[in-house]
């Protein structure tokens, strides 16, 4: 749980995702789509996982979803994310570990409580790690955490490594802040100044997140363009249907089905 002393900065970050209904063509979808590769693995170096062409798979429209890539991820972490600075980039989004992600499956302990992902997630909205960038009582940029010497691991007790960065930290280190290195079941919180960093991050640079609504229960059904008899298939740009299906367009546009005339 999180110690009284830092209770009173513990935010409701009011940050909420949900698994995609529309994909970037307009079609049902689960939010999840799965492939098989003949990568063995998929390493931080060469962001294979995240292209088509290299045994992973190419990410939806990067403004408008958070893609996250669950892989046999190689090199000995749990997982990474770009910054939002980098947006544009098509290596935009998270990356998992299958081991590391969710709380079923093939998740090992103790990082089965799906507490990389909130970490990713974090490093996605621009929050740098508890101990700050270099280490060394290094700045998080923000205010509210305290100044940490570098990561922990496990799960300390509390307090811990008190005042080892001045007496300005007398509680020591916040180990249970999702921005440390610390056991799933050991993490807690994110603060208030870590949501304003985050909110800060979605309006400055991820703004689209907030302008649709993608994982709505009742998605929009896409429609046929026709012009003249000429008819446009939303799904791939090109297709023609006959005449007697156009009243069950939505049925062909769900089985991707096209014919000539
Ligand atoms: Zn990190």
């Amino acid at each position: 749980m999180t110690p009284n002393v830092w209770s009173n900065i513990a935010a409701d970050t009011e940050i909420e995702f949900c698994l995609a209904t529309v994909d970037p063509n307009g079609a049902f979808t689960s939010g999840i789509t799965r492939t098989q590769t003949s990568q063995t693995s998929f390493s931080i170096q060469t962001d294979n996982m995240k292209s088509s062409s290299s045994g992973g798979i190419d990410p939806w429209d990067q403004d408008d979803y958070l893609n996250i890539w669950v892989c046999d991820l190689s090199g000995g972490i749990l997982g990474y994310a770009t910054p939002p600075s980098t947006f544009n980039n098509p290596d935009d989004g998270v990356v998992i570990g299958y081991r590391y992600f969710g709380t079923l499956g093939t998740v090992q302990a103790p990082y089965n409580k799906g507490r990389t992902a909130t970490h990713e997630v974090g490093h996605w909205l621009n929050l740098d790690h508890v101990w700050g960038n270099g280490g060394n009582c290094g700045s998080d940029n923000v205010n509210d955490t305290p100044t940490q010497e570098e990561e922990n691991y496990s799960c300390p007790a509390f307090p811990h490594n008190a005042n080892s960065c001045g007496t300005s930290n007398s509680a020591g280190d916040m180990f249970m802040n999702y921005m440390d290195y610390t056991n799933d079941a050991c993490m807690n919180l994110f603060t208030i100044g870590q949501k304003t960093r985050m909110t800060a991050a979605i309006n400055q640079y991820r703004p689209n997140l907030l302008n649709h609504n993608l994982c709505s229960n009742t998605p929009p059904v896409p429609s046929w363009n026709c012009l003249n008899g000429n008819c446009i298939d939303p799904l791939n740009g090109n297709g023609t249907y006959l005449r007697h299906q156009q009243l069950s367009g939505s049925l062909l546009l769900r089985s991707r089905h096209t014919t000539s005339l």
